[in-house]
């Protein structure tokens, strides 16, 4: 498909005074879209054979990556019901879990299909969902992930991690051949659960998790919610893991609350380890009373590959996820105290797997030619604007083609 958009806004670089950038540079382009990628931005283009879209002078942005969500057992498009009290901590939420996914089976596809779908309207043309592998549900989660995910493949591109919410371990070795049963149908990860808390045995599991990783040539994506010395030690087993066999694939730790508790000097060790083994940390950016947010900026300013992830959409662990991924970003902005254009528009990158249209210093860097077409037009004049005043996604461009369309009332700057 040839796809001719008209009239778009792309930031070209940042006004300053002085040295303060006091606003965005923009230009009104035609921009062509061919074989799912960028092949020409000029100030008019003619193309008889193309679909025509008018922008209508909106702003072009890289379009999302969720990066840690659970499609598999949410209560999305079901009835609203808030989580109870987790007394005894996460092992309340496994014996709720026991009973309650599969009592949910049969509404499982469906409530995926709807999560996706939102996902979709809200920008997101890449998904990677953490997948429960446990003793009640064995690897059906799994199998309905893969059903889901497969329909929307022309549309996003997406990971399935296999997540032993249970543990990998305290379930013995029956466990561990259902668990090796979900890496052989399609997983993309490896994940895991605080292996301290859980299993009690974070040597153990991390040593069977990178041994299973290297055996099926899959990534790994971690939770660790472990706090202060306990999660920077499992940090620690982490990148031992890495540094010891040279592990290639990529590794995200999910949550790392760690990192907001750790004294400066312990920090910016991890952080250094982190960065030389090109281990990437997905957040939710929590802003509550209970787990702190991580210093984002300050990582990634470190060389750690920072993403931001809604976790879930209202399930039986948190009622909150909305899957609007630019309201996380004004959370994030809000949370830091992020005011000015510069600091607001340059936070986009944890959405959007690390592109911004312009990099630090405001030279143009996306969209050039020959990058995948994945955008969205947005009525804002800036990425701060967008952010800063959440404003509306009109299409989504995925694979180059146009996923998603919604009427919207165009105010531009004004808004
Ligand atoms: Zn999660």
């Amino acid at each position: 498909m040839t796809l001719l958009l008209k009239n778009v806004r792309l930031e070209t670089g940042y006004l300053y005074d002085q040295t303060f950038v006091t606003a965005t540079k923009t230009n009104i382009f035609d921009v062509l879209i061919e074989n799912g990628k960028f092949i020409e931005i000029a100030p008019t283009i003619e193309a008889s054979n193309a679909v025509v879209i008018d922008a209508q002078k909106q702003l072009l942005v890289p379009s999302f990556k969720e990066m840690h969500t659970h499609i598999d057992k949410t209560y999305f498009s079901g009835e609203w019901k808030a989580p109870t009290p987790a007394t005894e901590g996460i092992f309340s939420r496994f014996k709720e879990e026991a009973i309650l996914l599969p009592k949910q089976l049969d509404v499982a596809e469906d409530r995926a299909h709807a999560m996706v779908q939102h996902y979709i309207k809200k920008g997101h043309t890449h998904i990677r969902t953490h997948v429960n592998v446990d003793p009640q549900i064995e690897t059906k989660h799994i199998e309905i992930a893969k059903r889901v995910l497969e329909n929307y493949q022309d549309q996003i591109t997406y990971e399935i991690v296999a997540f032993p919410q249970h543990g990998l371990l305290r379930n013995g070795h029956a466990f561990l051949t259902i668990f090796e049963k979900a890496l052989q149908t399609g997983a993309t990860h490896i994940g895991g659960v605080d292996p301290a808390l859980v299993d009690r045995n974070s040597g153990e599991v991390l040593k069977t998790t990178f041994r299973l990783a290297e055996k099926y040539e899959v990534g790994i994506d971690i939770h660790l919610h472990d706090r202060n010395t306990l999660g920077e030690f499992e940090i620690q087993q982490i990148l031992n893991e890495i540094e010891q066999r040279s592990f290639q694939k990529d590794v995200t730790i999910s949550h790392a609350f760690a990192f907001a508790d750790l004294p400066q000097q312990s920090l910016d060790k991890l952080i250094n380890r982190m960065a030389a083994n090109k281990v990437g940390l997905t957040t939710t950016v929590p802003i509550g009373a209970g787990p702190i947010t991580i210093p984002v900026k300050y990582l990634c300013d470190r060389g750690v590959k920072v993403s931001f992830g809604h976790d879930s959409l209202v399930d039986h662990w948190s009622p909150f996820g909305s899957g609007d991924t630019i309201q996380k970003l004004n959370q994030f902005v809000q949370r830091f105290g992020y005011i000015d254009e510069w600091h607001i528009g340059q936070s986009l990158k944890y959405a959007t797997g690390g592109l911004t249209p312009l990099n630090d210093v405001g030279e143009q860097q996306w969209p050039k030619i020959g990058d995948a077409a994945n955008g969205l037009l947005v009525d804002a004049v800036s990425s701060a604007h967008l952010i800063a005043r959440q404003c509306p996604i009109s299409t989504v461009i995925s694979k180059g083609n146009i996923i998603h369309e919604e009427e919207i009332e165009l105010e531009g700057e004004f808004r």
